[in-house]
């Protein structure tokens, strides 16, 4: 089976690294001309937009999936009347929009901040009366690893703030005062089948997701469960999805999804009976689901920037590099580390040891 993925990043290269042994072959569409999935696959280099290359694509491959959710939404409506494409456009048209994505939520009865639709200065002041300070404004589209949005405070900060983000359409939200931020990565097959992850423990440096460490038997789980479940009913989804919360006052409060394979789920690669990216492949190839238990106590470490001292990373016992081959750039996820052991303890020293080698 050929699968085509839009995006050619390290995503996209997890996905093939995890399908290759079930037989499966890739195809790539990334305009960059070193897109680091390239060496696992074919790649299409040409824009999201570009029609001849999308019919190339279609006609190349089994199914199609993507490994980002700004995807254009006409490239999958294109790609779709050749070719099955999962996550479906609904999906994806509900995920990039941070207004549609927190309607969903609401309608749904999943608790989630205050929010208001900004397409002004006026709407921004009149939502910042009403929801009050302190507040989040971030772009609806486009955001990510912190990226198009700012934490409100004061006044003074309300001033000229639509125009700072561009004018473009917005949402402002309500402040979480959270105690901790978890995501849940789930994965439903063609037949609705459905399977959950354990609840990841997730620590971000301004904005960027730093580390993961997969919880033992959660409080919050089966409420996580409970919810993930609604939006993947809702949106007849197939595939992996990523559901980011805010925990406060002993419950959760929804962030925002993924339609796709997630960083906070690396830890799958070695840390789970079958990963997140096989899963995901599975599910779109209409293959049964694999087990989504742990194998023992585990954690994600990114590197950021660049990544530390091979030798020294994989002189560590039960610790897995994933080098992405991409350049070395600041505030860019070049690669990441799983830590593996059987008690939590042992695993916070270890943490510890890769986090010195990436200080040192
Ligand atoms: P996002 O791109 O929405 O995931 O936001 C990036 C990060 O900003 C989150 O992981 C939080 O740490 C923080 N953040 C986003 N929204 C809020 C909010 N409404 N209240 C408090 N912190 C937030």
């Amino acid at each position: 089976m050929k699968i085509g993925v839009i995006g050619g990043g390290q995503l996209g290269r997890m996905l093939a690294l995890a399908g290759t042994p079930l037989g499966m072959n890739f195809a790539f569409l990334d305009p960059a001309p070193d897109a680091c999935a390239a060496p696992l696959g074919e790649h299409l280099r040409a824009d999201y937009g570009d029609q001849d290359h999308l019919r190339q694509l279609a006609d190349e491959v089994d199914l199609v999936t993507f490994e980002f959710e700004s995807v254009p939404a006409e490239t999958v409506a294109f790609l779709s009347q050749f070719v099955p494409v999962y996550p479906s456009a609904e999906a994806l048209r509900i995920a990039r929009d941070r207004l549609f994505e927190k309607s969903m939520f609401r309608d749904l009865g999943i608790p989630t901040p205050a929010f208001a639709d900004i397409l002004s200065q006026a709407d921004l002041d009149a939502a910042v009366a009403s929801i009050g300070l302190p507040a989040v404004l971030k772009t609806r589209t486009l955001g990510y690893d912190g990226k198009g949005q700012k934490v409100l405070r004061s006044a003074e900060d309300v001033v000229g703030t639509f125009a700072e983000l561009g004018s473009v359409p917005c949402l402002l939200e309500g402040f979480v005062p959270f105690t901790g931020e978890v995501s849940l990565v789930a994965v439903r097959g063609r037949d609705g089948e459905t399977r959950f992850y354990p609840l990841v423990h997730n620590t971000h440096e301004s904005g960027i997701l730093r580390l993961s460490v997969a919880s033992e038997d959660h409080p919050l789980q089966s409420l996580a469960e409970d919810y993930v479940g609604r939006v993947l009913k809702q949106l007849d989804y197939v595939g992996v999805m990523a559901f980011e919360f805010f925990e406060v006052d002993g419950g959760l409060k929804a962030n925002e999804i993924a339609p796709r394979v997630h960083n906070s789920g690396h830890w799958t690669i070695e840390g789970a009976e079958c990963s997140q990216f096989q899963n995901h492949l599975r599910a779109i190839a209409g293959l049964p689901l694999g087990s989504t238990a742990k194998v023992g106590e585990s954690a994600m470490l990114n590197f950021i920037g660049e990544v530390p001292a091979v030798d020294k990373i994989v002189a560590l016992d039960d610790c897995h590099l994933h080098h992405y081959g991409k350049a070395f750039k600041v505030g860019r996820k070049v690669g990441h580390a799983t830590l593996r052991c059987s008690d939590m303890a042992t695993l916070q020293d270890k943490i510890a040891e890769v986090e010195a080698l990436i200080a040192g």
